[in-house]
């Protein structure tokens, strides 16, 4: 039996995709790269925005059109809305919440039996909850670390709660296991992964108490070795001066912070529930840039809120020029059923929608592009992740995507190259110095 993974959506659904084929495999499956030759089909798909959700309905398609001519099994999971999952349920023959993924082979097994695909299927081992299912990481060099599941913030326009439920943290001496066996075997960049990852709180042993992010980043930060160490999401109420002064004296962790501001209009923020204020994210990003100088920021925005007016929206236009982000991940609002905002009249155009979203991408363009500028001539270290048509494309540990010509294939590797002249907005290009 062989299975292909369909991931849409952002760096959870991917640490997902790794829990389902550690599962897998040990029920002895084999992964596929083709959809043509699997057996058994997994969409790991997610609601946050509609457009994700949209995506599926070009697969529905594909997927009804191989089942005339042979037997498949289809599953969805991922973060998706008991709304979505029920209007997929007819499209798909199994549709699991992501917290039950142990649950997964018996699922399929069900499945097979009924459509008959020959025999029984053995059983060969349970697996226990969500944070028990290890991975088989997709990378020998990268490698996603989940420190915590769900959310408990329930931001006014967010399915996270409701899909992924209320947050869990997982337990600091199993991460910290993780992260040691992972850097023995030689992998070169961990990500701690956590909806908000501030807000972490593990047990390290029973009768230690729990543990904050913090400590967590800085017992992580001490595992000898050759690697870089990132984390995200991190919420602005929660960040600790703690934090700032452990991750300007690590060895490990990188100088870039990925931190959502979603809006820069106070009254904006209070109807999506954010619980800051726009001058407090400034102060501190002040305060991390202080003491990080050469750190580099990005963010998460939406534009198009229910109510958000010109005058609000300018508001955070004119928060993009003060901040000048490194990068930025600008959404349309779209509205999801059961959130609190979706009470709220979706009353901001899709015209005038796509007209922010330009603004703001336009203002981006600038200030990256003035950041990108700044290592003309630098040499930097960069991890290369993937070689292509004579090229080999990595990031700085500032999260810069760097693109250097050269005939080796130095995937997996920490290199120096020098950067030339001309970057664009999102990205610099470079020679070789030494690998
Ligand atoms: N936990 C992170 C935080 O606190 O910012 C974000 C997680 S969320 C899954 C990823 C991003 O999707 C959010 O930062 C937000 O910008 C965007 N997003 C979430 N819900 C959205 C919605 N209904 N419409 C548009 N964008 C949305
Ligand atoms: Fe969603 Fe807010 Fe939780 Fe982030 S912090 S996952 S935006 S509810």
């Amino acid at each position: 039996m062989k299975y292909h993974i369909i991931t849409f959506g952002y760096q959870f659904n991917k640490s997902d995709a790794e829990k389902v084929t550690k599962v897998l495999t040990d029920y002895g499956y084999q992964s596929t790269d083709t959809l043509d030759k699997a057996d058994v089909v997994l969409v790991l798909a997610c609601s946050v925005r509609q457009s994700a959700i949209d995506r599926i309905d070009g697969l529905k398609r594909k997927f009804a059109k191989i089942k005339k001519t042979r037997p498949l099994i289809t599953i969805l999971s991922g973060c998706v809305l008991k709304t979505d999952m029920g209007k997929m349920r007819k499209f798909f023959d199994v549709v699991l919440d992501i917290r039950d993924l142990s649950k997964l082979p018996e699922k399929i097994s069900g499945t097979r039996l009924r459509q008959d695909f020959g025999g029984q299927v053995s059983n060969q081992g349970s697996v226990s909850g969500y944070f028990d299912l290890h991975p088989a990481y997709k990378s020998n060099f990268q490698a996603y670390v989940p420190i915590m599941t769900g959310c408990d913030n329930f931001c006014a326009y967010c399915v996270v709660p409701y899909v992924r439920g209320r947050e869990q943290s997982r337990k600091a001496s199993d991460i910290i296991a993780e992260c040691k066996s992972l850097i023995s075997k030689g992998y070169k960049e961990i990500t701690l992964l956590g909806q908000n990852v501030n807000s972490y709180q593990g047990t390290m042993y029973k009768c230690q108490g729990t543990m904050t992010f913090s400590k967590l980043l800085q017992k992580i930060d001490s595992i000898p070795g050759r690697y870089w160490l990132r984390f995200m999401t991190s919420h602005p109420k929660d960040f600790s001066d703690e934090l700032i002064d452990i991750m300007s004296n690590s060895k490990h962790i990188t100088p870039y912070l990925h931190l959502p501001i979603q809006a820069g209009d106070d009254q904006v923020l209070k109807s999506m529930n954010r619980k800051y204020k726009v001058g407090h994210y400034k102060k501190l990003v002040n305060k991390v840039r202080k003491a990080i100088p050469n750190m580099s920021l990005s963010t998460d925005v939406i534009v198009g809120f229910p109510g958000e007016t010109k005058k609000q929206f300018n508001n955070t236009a004119k928060v993009f020029k003060d901040l000048k982000f490194d990068m930025a991940y600008i959404s349309q609002y779209s509205q999801r059923a059961g959130t609190a905002a979706a009470k709220l009249e979706d009353n901001v155009p899709k015209v005038e929608k796509k007209k922010r979203d330009k603004i703001l991408t336009e203002i981006l363009k600038k200030t990256s592009l003035e950041y990108n500028k700044k290592f003309i001539g630098n040499v930097v270290e960069v991890l290369v992740e993937e070689n292509k048509n004579g090229y080999n494309i990595g990031r700085t540990d500032t999260y810069k995507t760097v693109k250097l010509k050269s005939n080796k294939d130095l995937k997996g590797k920490f290199v120096r190259v020098k950067i030339k002249k001309g970057p664009s907005a999102f990205g610099l290009t470079g020679e070789l110095v030494s690998d």
